[in-house]
């Protein structure tokens, strides 16, 4: 890794995302830093550059599709694309057990459509290389298919979504309308769905069964042209999300992103990682 791999980070302006520009920059890879404001996101380079790191700055909401290919054409104008893409842009808006329909949009919306919209916006953009390309996905364990607690207790549901060969993205996209017809008619309840932080749960759900699926999606690009797509939860992180109440530091929870980010030459993909270690789905 070099100067000359760059790479982009959304919601990088504070909390996790803006330790994984830091840790990322550190390595000496160029890092394109973004942030739905522009203003801030100006402010939180500045921070890195004062301490003699190579960052870069662009507006990026993830909600607003304009915002996106604006974003994409300056990149491409100014670096030619890129290496490495963190999606870790996203909201919790949903903490105890009641969900409101418009909390609930706005975490699919932002946490799996928002990733979603990254990823297929930057893929084009991503440069060929011999390590291949990587995009990391910021999720959680809260959206584990087969965790001990908290997982979807819905079998049919559990099980389609488990087999990594059926996977579409018809498929998680409608198990996300699904859940969200239930919050409008009040049913959600009864769901089988994760009973507590659920609409995060299931968003972050969407987010890890959506990374199998690419990977499974880009495993026949040709060596040199390979991307590899993996996702990590960053533990219980003291941020502004968990109104500074996790166990562990930005330091801590930026780690495994960025690990996986810049993991030598080993063609991993599609996987779930936690403090550098594989976990299941
Ligand atoms: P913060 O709330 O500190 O940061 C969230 C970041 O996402 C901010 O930069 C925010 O921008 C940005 N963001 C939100 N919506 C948008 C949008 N529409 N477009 C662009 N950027 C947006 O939270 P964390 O740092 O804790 O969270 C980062 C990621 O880590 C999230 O995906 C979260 O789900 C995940 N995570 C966090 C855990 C934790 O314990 N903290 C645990 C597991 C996962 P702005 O400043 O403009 O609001």
């Amino acid at each position: 890794w070099s100067k000359e791999t760059i790479a982009v980070v959304t919601g990088g302006n504070r909390g996790i995302g803006f330790e994984i520009s830091r840790q990322l920059a550190d390595h000496g890879v160029t890092v394109v830093l973004t942030s739905r404001d522009a203003s801030v996101g100006v402010e939180s380079i500045k921070v890195l550059q004062e301490g003699g790191l190579d960052v870069d700055c662009h507006q990026l909401d993830i909600l607003d599709s304009s915002s996106i290919n604006e974003f994409a054409e300056w990149l491409k104008e100014k670096y030619g694309g890129l290496d490495i893409l963190v999606n870790n842009a996203g909201v919790n808006s949903n903490t105890g057990s009641d969900i409101s329909v418009e909390n609930a949009r706005k975490v699919m919306e932002t946490n799996y459509y928002g990733t979603k919209r990254m990823i297929e916006a930057m893929m084009p953009l991503m440069k060929p290389s011999a390590a291949g390309a990587r995009i990391v996905n910021v999720s959680s364990r809260l959206g584990r298919l087969n965790g001990k607690r908290n997982r979807i207790e819905n079998e049919d549901m559990r099980e389609k979504l488990s087999d990594v060969e059926s996977l579409s993205e018809e498929l998680i996209d409608e198990t996300i309308s699904t859940f969200l017809q239930q919050v409008e008619d009040g049913s959600w309840k009864s769901g089988g769905w994760p009973q507590t932080y659920t609409d995060y749960s299931v968003s972050k759900l969407a987010v890890n069964t959506y990374t199998r699926y690419m990977a499974r999606k880009l495993s026949d690009k040709p060596d040199g042209q390979k991307i590899y797509i993996n996702c990590y939860c960053p533990g219980w992180v003291k941020t502004a999300l968990t109104g500074y109440a996790g166990s562990v530091t930005v330091e801590q929870g930026a780690d495994t992103g960025v690990w996986i980010a810049l993991v030598p030459d080993q063609a991993i993909t599609g996987k779930f990682f936690a403090e550098r270690k594989e976990i299941n789905f």
